[in-house]
């Protein structure tokens, strides 16, 4: 097998996702020339939905990090990175695009038109340290851009109490204040009533989709999960509602046709953890032995309905719930959502990513390892590696493990 390479996508929508791809980045760069301001901010949160209420222009600098590394670009970003003096054992995201903003970005480089600067930065003060430091390194790179400090208590999704929440919705109400401000846009609260009636839409397909994953055999393995792209930059949008329901029809037409992404399905796995950004490929990796890879943690971060008739509250409930999904803000939680998917989804093995550069999603992955084990006896593989640093990651020892893990996996059958 190849060192890096491409997932292999059997859906025709996978494959409309580039289109989708090109069109954001599109209208990122354009949007100041339009007199669109942009405002970088983190994924996952309540911001997105009143960017677009408010026809402001949203950046995902996280989500920049996978474009990087689907180009090839992360080596000369950390080069640049660690030239700086940041630690190699920081968060690849992190490495990236700091390395990004003060190397390719400076010398107007980068792909897809490279992202524009911003005109605001939303700050997050929850969240992971990582993230919360990406966003404070860009406060120094961009001076002249009006900055937003969001303050959210960091609180596990199980322990979140009406208080927490009351001070959530005073926070979207400050930011919504700050771009008004900064902008001199007001917020059309109909508009916004709109929009989180498209992310709700967009969340509800999302789970549909998921839900036809759990069909044996399953119509959709993790090498599409791409997917998500439109629910990390289009939340909110006609774009991804339509783009969504174009997946779901052809996901639901091959579950109740049974065709499978293999010919013959003999396992089914799960990947835990953020997959290799720069090595897709290894999703695929166990179908020439009749395993596939069927769930994944990262696809659980989407499923988040919100309540269309009170906006400003269901957006701040979204703001404590979106990161805790999927860190490790509650190991507890953590465990419970891997155990109910690999239950869900008929799962006969688990491969449990041990990723250097993310120890909020790492920690906690061996007591996930004996629960399934214990609870569900289900056998899991650690494979050490990294979501975005290949240097971390050994295509060998990967090998000499996932065959051996294969091999068991099917003798138990
Ligand atoms: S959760 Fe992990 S990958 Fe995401 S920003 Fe934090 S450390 Fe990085």
């Amino acid at each position: 097998m190849e060192k890096s390479g491409k997932s292999k996508k059997r859906l025709t929508t996978a494959k409309e996702l580039s289109r989708i791809i090109i069109e954001y980045y599109q209208e990122c760069n354009q949007a100041r020339g339009m007199g669109k301001p942009v405002g970088w901010m983190p994924p996952m949160n309540g911001g997105i939905e009143i960017f677009y209420a408010m026809d402001l222009q949203p950046v995902f600098p996280e989500n920049w990090s996978p474009i990087c590394a689907a180009f090839g670009l992360t080596p000369e970003n950390f080069r640049v990175t660690e030239e700086m003096g940041y630690s190699r054992d920081l968060c690849g995201y992190l490495r990236n695009i700091n390395g990004y903003v003060y190397g390719l970005m400076k010398n107007g480089g980068g792909p897809l038109g490279g992202l524009p600067e911003p005109d605001l930065i939303i700050s997050p003060g929850a969240g992971c340290i990582p993230v919360m430091k990406i966003f404070h390194i860009m406060e120094e790179r961009f001076p002249d851009a009006k900055v937003f400090r969001a303050d959210l208590p960091q609180v596990a999704v199980e322990d979140i109490r009406e208080d927490h929440l009351r001070y959530a919705v005073s926070e979207i109400n400050r930011l919504i204040e700050f771009l008004t401000e900064a902008t001199g846009r007001t917020l059309d609260r109909d508009r916004l009533a709109e929009v989180v009636m498209l992310s709700d839409r967009a969340c509800a397909l999302w789970d549909e989709i998921m839900a036809y994953r759990k069909s044996i055999p399953t119509p959709f393995s993790a090498a599409e999960i791409g997917i998500m792209f439109v629910m990390v930059t289009r939340q909110g949008t006609q774009t991804a509602v339509d783009y969504l329901t174009r997946v779901r029809d052809e996901v639901r037409e091959r579950a109740l046709s049974k065709i499978g992404v293999i010919e013959n399905e003999k396992v089914r796995l799960f990947w835990d953890n953020i997959p290799p950004w720069y090595n897709m490929g290894l999703l695929n990796y166990f179908e020439t032995m009749g395993g596939v890879m069927v769930a994944e943690t990262y696809s659980a971060a989407w499923s988040l309905r919100l309540d269309v008739k009170n906006p400003i509250e269901t957006l701040a409930m979204k703001s404590l719930m979106s990161y805790p999904m999927v860190s490790c803000v509650s190991i507890k939680k953590r465990k419970e959502m891997v155990l109910k998917a690999c239950r869900e989804y008929h799962i006969d093995g688990a491969i449990l990513h041990s990723n250097k550069s993310c120890h909020p999603i790492t920690l906690g992955q061996m007591d996930i390892k004996r629960a399934l084990e214990k609870d569900l006896g289900i056998p899991s593989l650690v494979i050490d590696g990294d979501h975005m640093d290949e240097r971390n990651f050994s295509m060998a020892q990967f090998q000499t493990r996932a065959d051996a893990f294969m091999e068991m996996l099917l003798q138990k059958k």
